[in-house]
């Protein structure tokens, strides 16, 4: 209660300037997963589309600036001072609707987004193994299991005393910190059967990737189309050859398909344990020449190119507004004197 009477007030200052004065020349770069026309979302982290619109009609209304992707990049190039009252959007994965409903939202406003998109998806030869473990968790028929984990340690699923979604969240966390290598394979000979859900023929509809053809229209439409890897395995976890193989087929799939060399790429789960240096290495040897991972954080100049931070776009208003009118930037800047000097 006194945290969003504090937020509330501390939004009402920010729209003056005042928290972007204080901490110019950061652009927040947000993230979206899922969005949906429906009242009711079926699936977790999917965000309404008036909930979307309503952020993006306060930018409107109070004048932001939309950056694209070669605005920013043309901006961190050249060094040059990040506009404060500017931000940007992304979407990760490359479900349909990220064409169908998010792409016709922010026409209706003019905006441009970035979409990062799995290959293999679009190319219909998987669909995303976080997604595959919240389905079969959802559908699981024993409420007690004890899960070989790729690693061959077990994993004890009680879905009886747990929250579904913490199970979920708790699996996956599991699963990042595991060798990927055998992911997809590891789905479909031990989860799918240990829980008595039959692994699906086809994606299932509410999970299914846009088209090649989609990714054309959005490019041509203005938005950005980038790779974001072949299998969305977390980079980190794959033996070398692996990792090469994701980056480079990843980004030689989209060339070929969009018909142009793509310079930006955005890390699987993107947390900074979920890459290195070997990756940025290849990257950078296949043309990219910037890289989004997931750590909250505004873009500022100076930065390295293949580290630019992301917030998930919230859907709280107020959490959204703290961010674009600097209040978050502020707090971040606080927290930054008050670390001791190392
Ligand atoms: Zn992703």
């Amino acid at each position: 209660m006194l945290k969003s009477v504090v937020l509330k007030f501390a939004n009402c200052v920010g729209e003056s300037g005042l928290f972007r004065s204080l901490c110019p020349g950061r652009v927040p770069v947000f993230m979206l997963h899922r969005v949906s026309d429906s009242g009711e979302e079926r699936l977790p982290g999917c965000m309404n589309s008036d909930i979307l619109r309503s952020h993006l009609d306060y930018l409107a209304r109070k004048g932001f600036q939309i950056l694209s992707m070669e605005d920013l990049r043309a901006m961190l190039d050249d060094g040059r001072h990040l506009p404060s009252k500017s931000v940007m959007f992304t979407v990760d994965d490359g479900f349909f609707d990220h064409h169908d409903v998010a792409a016709r939202v922010f026409g209706e406003f003019g905006f441009t987004l970035n979409f990062f998109l799995i290959t293999g998806f679009l190319d219909l030869k998987l669909w995303p193994w976080d997604d595959q473990v919240a389905y079969a968790l959802h559908r699981a028929q024993p409420s007690k299991v004890q899960v070989k984990m790729p690693s061959g340690a077990i994993f004890p699923l009680d879905l009886l005393n747990n929250e579904i979604n913490d199970v979920v969240y708790s699996l996956r966390s599991r699963l990042k910190k595991e060798s990927q290598s055998e992911l997809y394979d590891w789905l479909e000979t031990e989860l799918y059967p240990v829980l008595k859900v039959e692994c699906p023929d086809e994606i299932p509809p509410e999970y299914k990737p846009m088209s090649w053809d989609n990714a054309r229209t959005l490019r041509d439409l203005g938005h950005g189309v980038f790779p974001h890897t072949c299998t969305h395995r977390i980079l980190s976890t794959l033996p070398i050859e692996q990792r090469q193989t994701e980056i480079e087929v990843s980004i030689k799939r989209v060339a070929a398909e969009l018909r142009y060399a793509p310079e930006i790429f955005a890390y699987p789960t993107g947390r900074l344990s979920d890459y290195d240096e070997v990756d940025v290495e290849h990257l950078g040897k296949h043309g990219i020449k910037m890289a989004f991972n997931t750590v909250p954080g505004y873009v500022r100049a100076g930065q390295n190119c293949f580290e630019l931070p992301r917030f998930s776009l919230p859907c709280d208003s107020d959490d959204f507004r703290q961010i674009v009118n600097g209040f978050e930037a502020f707090k971040m800047k606080l927290r930054g004197l008050a670390k001791p000097a190392a």
